[in-house]
């Protein structure tokens, strides 16, 4: 088998073989197939699609080149919650504690920020002390003793994925419904879990600007969970505005925190609070009504503000941040973005928003760009909202002035004000699985 041959049959728009995937994705992952070739084979994926079997093959193939982690020793379910990405998107550090304080093992293995989106693993790292490069038997030890770890991405679990999506970002094909599906399976399905809340962004803040594109990429991973016999369901959820308040990674850690002690803006904490019970209910503890009281009782008692503080602690960072915001990191500067006249928000460009977050240093650019914990903004005002001229609708927190002007630009030309603001649709648009 040659893989110039596979990538011309892709290219022509046939289907591939599990042969044919198994031989150029294990190629690839062992450095036998040069990236060359696995970036050609990306853009004719992206190009020509890939049909339900050879998607499946695709995860199964990428997970197959590292370990899969086997966690039945411990007893109790193991469910996890994957987002596709999004601005504001910090879920999983409310969800997470509380999920496991509910009784569920939560083995989290999360991802960095890149361009305009933010990444689980930069919020945590600005907690002092966080560890979040735990060795394989560390990350079992801590999940053992907390029901809950939180690691990033490690060289042992789908390694392939790892090589393919460095690619994928520099030659424009992330946005591939089978290439993402794949991407996101192939690393949660190694992670030992019975189940999976997808929680698939939808807006101009998403991968998947559409809802028929974000519906279409649930089902295909819905598909891919189920035929590895797992549990998987998927929210779809809007990504048209940041979620909750802040965007930048200390900033977001203070909202979190501030919502798992019952402060948090209602948007982040009801989501947060849905995904949650869903992974109690897909971990078979019971109704999903039931599962909703049992996790808003665990946000309400503070169990699971507790959570996150052992976790903390878990993985070396300084728990005392949950009673004292200010050990977290803090910009030298709050810049206030004022309104240019009277009226309601009526848009907040997402994107635009998450790239002004960037530009501060909140985020990436590339993959070894610096991320500075400290800096984002704070939106004080949401889409609906009445605004004053002159009142400011956002705060940008900075430490380096050098893109400050170009971030307000991007800020200003994002969000929009007028007289009148149309119905906004709900924050979960649908239910899948
Ligand atoms: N997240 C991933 O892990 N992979 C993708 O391809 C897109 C989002």
């Amino acid at each position: 088998m040659r893989a110039v041959d596979v990538i011309q049959r892709k290219r022509d728009g046939q289907e591939l073989t599990r042969e044919e995937i198994d031989f150029f994705i294990g190629g690839h992952a062992r450095g036998e197939i040069p990236d060359y070739q696995a970036s050609a084979l990306a853009m004719a994926v992206y190009l020509k699609g890939m049909t339900d079997p050879e998607t499946v093959a695709l995860t199964e193939a990428m997970m197959r080149t590292g370990e899969v982690l086997d966690l039945k020793d411990l007893p109790g379910p193991k469910v996890d919650k994957h987002s596709t990405g999004g601005v504001g998107d910090k879920t999983s550090l409310i969800l997470a504690p509380l999920a496991a304080a509910c009784g569920v093992y939560v083995p989290m293995i999360s991802g960095r920020g890149l361009g305009h989106t933010g990444g689980t693993l930069d919020k945590l790292e600005s907690i002092p002390g966080f560890r979040v490069n735990l060795s394989l038997a560390e990350f079992r030890a801590v999940l053992r003793k907390c029901k809950l770890g939180l690691i990033g991405q490690t060289p042992e679990i789908a390694p392939a994925d790892r090589k393919l999506y460095a690619l994928r970002d520099v030659t424009a094909t992330v946005e591939s419904r089978p290439l993402i599906a794949a991407s996101i399976m192939s690393k949660k399905m190694a992670e030992g879990i019975d189940a999976l809340i997808l929680d698939v962004k939808t807006g101009d803040g998403a991968f998947m600007k559409s809802f028929p594109d974000a519906k279409a990429l649930a089902e295909a991973m819905i598909a891919i969970g189920k035929g590895m016999g797992k549990k998987v369901a998927a929210l779809i959820t809007d990504m048209e505005q940041p979620l909750g308040k802040t965007v930048g990674n200390a900033l977001e850690v203070v909202e979190c925190i501030e919502t798992l002690k019952g402060r948090g803006p209602k948007d982040l904490e009801s989501l947060s609070l849905e995904l949650a019970a869903w992974m109690l209910h897909l971990g078979g503890l019971g109704s999903l009504d039931a599962a909703r009281i049992k996790i808003r009782d665990a946000l309400h008692s503070g169990a699971g503000l507790q959570k996150f503080e052992e976790i903390i602690e878990a993985q070396g960072g300084d728990p005392r941040v949950c009673g004292d915001l200010s050990l977290l990191p803090k910009a030298s500067e709050e810049v206030p973005l004022r309104a240019p006249r009277d009226g309601r928000v009526s848009r907040i460009a997402c994107r635009a928003v998450g790239q002004a977050a960037m530009l501060l240093g909140a985020g990436r650019e590339t993959v070894d760009s610096h991320v500075d914990p400290a800096v984002g903004l704070v939106l004080h005002k949401k889409v609906g909202d009445l605004v004053i001229e002159g009142e400011p609708m956002l705060t940008l927190h900075v430490n380096d002035k050098t893109r400050l002007a170009e971030a307000e630009a991007l800020l200003k030309a994002a969000i929009t004000i007028a007289p009148e603001v149309r119905a906004r649709g709900p924050l979960i648009q649908a239910v899948l699985g």
